[in-house]
């Protein structure tokens, strides 16, 4: 048997009408029609109902956010870095060479880092932050996580409003 719109040989045809022309057509071809015959048994149409919303992928399927990961690496020291460790140092009255012994860094680094002239590595601001209990990246991590957040709050809400 041949389909009628594309001409291929097929053992299985299937009325299917389209644009309005009712024709005995392949699977294939079916899909571009309103299939009359065997609507039911329609592999394609398995779970139409949740074609419609094929922008969304199932809750399970949908994959894990990497942007928290990404922005972990991202960080970006505050202009003023320099200036930050230094007043935090001196309240503590701590000498350069105390905090740097304290900090793993050499005192002469931490001196450049003092007057902004290098950027600590990410370990050392790290170690920093702990120790003077203050914050050298811009931005925070948390109202980042916000915005995240937010967004999966309308999604799953929408879903939890369509169950009621
Ligand atoms: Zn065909």
């Amino acid at each position: 048997m041949q389909c009628e719109l594309c001409g291929k040989e097929t053992a299985k045809l299937l009325t299917s009408r389209i644009e309005g022309v009712e024709m005995q057509v392949c699977e294939d071809c079916a899909k571009f029609g309103t299939t009359i015959q065997n609507y039911s048994r329609m592999p394609e149409v398995k779970g139409g109902r949740s074609r419609r919303g094929g922008e969304y992928p199932s809750s399970s399927s949908r994959p894990k956010r990497p942007r928290k990961d990404l922005f972990d690496t991202l960080k970006i020291v505050v202009e003023d870095y320099g200036n930050i460790i230094k007043q935090a140092r001196e309240k503590r009255g701590q000498t350069l060479k105390e905090l740097a012994k304290q900090v793993g860094i050499k005192e002469s680094t931490l001196h450049k880092i003092e007057r902004n002239e290098l950027e600590p590595e990410e370990k050392y601001v790290k170690r920093l932050e702990k120790e003077l209990k203050i914050t050298l990246y811009e931005g925070s991590s948390e109202e980042y996580e916000h915005g995240t957040s937010d967004k999966e709050y309308t999604l799953g809400d929408m879903i939890k409003i369509k169950k009621r």
